[in-house]
């Protein structure tokens, strides 16, 4: 089978460098024979209803209200959602997946995209730093996921929505959980990018649009870099 990643916005969402997620799932894929291919998609295009997996990145509170405004119009994340894709959306661009977030030290009130059960709103303090979290429902050394949060709006889950996570070292939603996830939505706040970071969750989406399992790749630099980065955050 072929794969279609879409990159959404870059020239929006891509200041934090989570466009490098959109190579590590590219890779992983080719590397395992899969045929898969990358779609950059910038405002004034159209999202391609062929796409498996989109991903949005991180942005400014006025780029991330630029883009869900082109997005509504675009209607092709509803579609993607309606049709079963995998959408994996990191910090503004997981902002704006939810039914309204917050921007500007007012914290004035902007509808989102609706395609995840949360609410955005200013926390108390800025999150900035790195983060350490537990992914829910897994196990072993690959549960934990490491990144890089920088955000003021801290997430508050609907009853549709669970946490990825839950918060080892940071603020992630701000109430000790992490992410959301809701059908094959997922919205996270680590950058990184946080796929280069934690390759089994990289695999965990592809195995989502693929519709079934893959064997893992052996990978030592990839071991390393997580050696480092868990050791970093646990001090
Ligand atoms: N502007 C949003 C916030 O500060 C998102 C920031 C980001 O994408 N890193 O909460």
């Amino acid at each position: 089978m072929s794969l279609e990643i879409v990159l959404v916005y870059q020239s929006l969402l891509g200041i934090y460098g989570d466009q490098g997620n959109a190579k590590v799932l590219l890779k992983r894929a080719q590397w395992r024979g899969i045929d898969a291919t990358l779609t950059q998609v910038e405002p004034g295009d159209a999202l391609p209803d062929s796409g498996d997996i989109f991903l949005l990145g991180g942005g400014e509170d006025g780029a991330q209200t630029s883009a869900v405004r082109l997005l509504k119009a675009d209607g092709g994340l509803h579609r993607a959602v309606d049709r079963d894709a995998v959408v994996f959306a990191v910090c503004a661009g997981y902002q704006i997946l939810g039914h309204s977030f917050g921007v500007g030290d007012a914290d004035d009130l902007r509808e989102g995209l609706g395609l995840l059960d949360v609410t955005t709103t200013r926390g108390p303090e800025r999150a900035v730093g790195e983060i350490l979290t537990h992914w829910n429902g897994h196990e072993g050394e690959q549960a934990w996921l490491t990144g890089f949060e920088n955000h003021g709006g801290y997430t508050a889950l609907g009853p549709q929505a669970t946490p990825l996570a839950t918060v080892e070292v940071g603020i992630g939603n701000g109430d000790g959980t992490e992410g959301a996830v809701q059908g094959k939505v997922l919205g996270t706040y680590p950058h990184g990018p946080v796929l280069a970071r934690n390759p089994a969750l990289a695999d965990h989406l592809l195995e989502q649009a693929l519709g079934h399992g893959l064997d893992p790749l052996e990978r030592w630099e990839h071991d390393e870099l997580r050696r480092q980065r868990l050791a970093a955050v646990r001090g």
